[in-house]
């Protein structure tokens, strides 16, 4: 392709872009295919002779674009927002035409300085402790970020015997029985084995981790001859956006000497607000921290913010210095090798399309953006408060507001599934203390108030009609009597978790 011909569907792919937007509340959220249906639609093999580009967007229309569950749509109001901003996709069309390699300093001496102002920047943003000042790096995701850590945390306690033997079976790690699923991933990839994962109890009114059960734990594995050696907490858990007491639990990490991991992947951002700084009550304490600009604050995936305190363990743990790569690096502070800071060698450079929404929007813009998501979810709770058929399950400090109608769990998941399945909106849900809950997500890009009263009609249109077909706790099943699925397995059922009984991020 000419440079020429890149211009000329450069600005094509541009304005279909701008078009989606401006469009995407004309199209179903969720799109009705069932598995395999895209595939079928394409040809079995890549072309002998290349092909116009405007057949490749044109069938981007015909092919994909029908298939797509919309994320950016204004009532995709499931999961946590995955928020997306011109100013981000223009920074990404960038990195991807320069297509940099930041692997070393030396590779990309702009890229990853600027990776690191942007990261000094954001942690200064969001309230975090000067120690992270210069620790920062951009992941793909957080799920990244804690197998990280983990390793760091591995390499302090274990140091070179754990880096030539590996982890054996004396590790134990803790997290609550509200952290992400990407924990307990995080400890079978790293070789400890998922028994080594402690699940803390949680208290009953918001689901946070009870320190009590968490220092039961630690001495009991102390005293079997076990070795602590790492606590992740979350600022917001997936299911409810609980908040872990940060502050006790880091008294007791430095106690025992077990490194602490803060998991703010969706809720961190909300810092960005003088007066959620609460949220980071007790970070001083942690060893690491991670939060996923590209969940709340306007960043296109990926980019999973991470800082550690102690970058020793870090480099020690993650570095390689092959013969190929020796020597290459400028022995000076400033010249980081982000290699040393996550898992690949090549380093996808994140910093130009965060550059981009922290300078457009500024800290005045991104705090408005998180205040809206906040009110917006605030006002959606009122309403339902104000519903004696429905209740609220779970505090609500962010964007999330978890619920559910007074009936049992399966006319619940009969709502969710009328809702997803209509296309018109798009809500997820998780078990809350055992009891099937809805749980709605302000915050994306386009979602206004004028689409959360819609939500609420078609919610209590739907609820008033299950309730008139099932007023007590005697509701059908889904899929029986109330309303047929239709036949195997489908996107706009699926995503929601209604059919297979997916609990999101559990
Ligand atoms: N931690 C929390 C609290 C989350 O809510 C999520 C995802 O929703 C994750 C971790 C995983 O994030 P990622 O997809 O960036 O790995």
């Amino acid at each position: 392709m000419s440079a020429e011909e890149f211009r000329r569907h450069g600005y094509a792919v541009v304005d279909w872009l701008a078009r989606y937007w401006t469009d995407l509340d004309q199209r179903p959220v969720t799109p009705d295919v069932a598995p395999g249906q895209v595939a079928a639609s394409l040809p079995e093999r890549a072309p002998e002779h290349g092909e116009p580009f405007e057949d490749l967007l044109a069938d981007v229309d015909r092919l994909i674009t029908p298939g797509l569950a919309h994320w950016q749509h204004p009532m995709f109001l499931g999961h946590f927002p995955m928020t997306n901003s011109g100013p981000s996709v223009l920074g990404e069309l960038l990195t991807a035409g320069l297509n940099p390699q930041a692997m070393l300093w030396s590779a990309n001496p702009a890229l990853t300085e600027l990776e690191g102002v942007v990261c000094d920047w954001l942690a200064d943003l969001l309230g975090l402790p000067a120690s992270f000042r210069g620790n920062g790096v951009l992941q793909d995701t957080a799920s990244a970020g804690v197998l990280v850590a983990l390793t760091a945390a591995l390499w302090r306690r274990g140091g070179e015997d754990w880096r030539r033997h590996g982890a054996g079976t004396r590790y134990t790690v803790y997290t609550s029985t509200e952290g992400n699923c990407s924990i307990a991933k995080a400890v079978r990839v790293a070789g400890l084995g998922e028994d080594r994962l402690r699940l803390v109890d949680v208290d009953h009114h918001a689901p946070a981790m009870r320190v009590d059960h968490l220092r039961a734990l630690v001495e009991a594995d102390i005293a079997a001859g076990n070795v602590p050696v790492m606590v992740a907490a979350t600022v917001g858990t997936t299911s409810t956006t609980a908040v872990d007491p940060v502050a006790e639990i880091g008294e007791l990490c430095r106690e025992h000497g077990i490194w602490l991991h803060v998991d703010a992947a969706y809720a961190g951002v909300a810092a960005v607000c003088p007066e959620m700084r609460w949220i980071h009550h007790g970070v001083e304490l942690a060893d690491s921290y991670c939060v996923n600009p590209h969940k709340w604050l306007l960043t296109g995936l990926d980019c999973g913010a991470m800082w550690v305190t102690d970058q020793r363990a870090l480099t020690a743990a993650m570095t390689t210095t092959p013969a190929y790569l020796s020597g290459s690096t400028a022995p000076h502070p400033a010249a980081v090798d982000l290699r040393d800071r996550q898992l690949p060698l090549g380093h996808r450079s994140r910093a130009l399309k965060l550059w981009f929404v922290l300078r457009w929007y500024g800290a005045e813009g991104l705090r408005a953006h998180i205040r809206e998501g906040i009110a917006l979810a605030r006002d959606f709770a009122a309403k339902v408060r104000a519903d004696d058929r429905f209740e609220i399950v779970a505090p609500h400090p962010f964007g999330l507001v978890c619920f559910r109608l007074h009936a049992d769990d399966a006319t619940n998941a009969e709502l969710l599934r009328r809702l997803t399945t209509s296309g018109e909106l798009l809500l997820s849900h998780t078990d809350v203390h055992g009891r099937h809950t809805l749980r709605l997500a302000t915050g994306g890009t386009a979602t206004t108030s004028a689409h959360l009263d819609l939500a609420w009609r078609k919610i209590t249109d739907i609820a008033a009609d299950l309730l008139a077909v099932a007023p007590d706790a005697e509701a059908p099943r889904p899929g029986s009597a109330v309303g047929q699925p239709s036949a195997g397995l489908r996107v706009q059922e699926d995503l929601c978790g209604v059919e297979g009984g997916v609990h999101f991020g559990q």
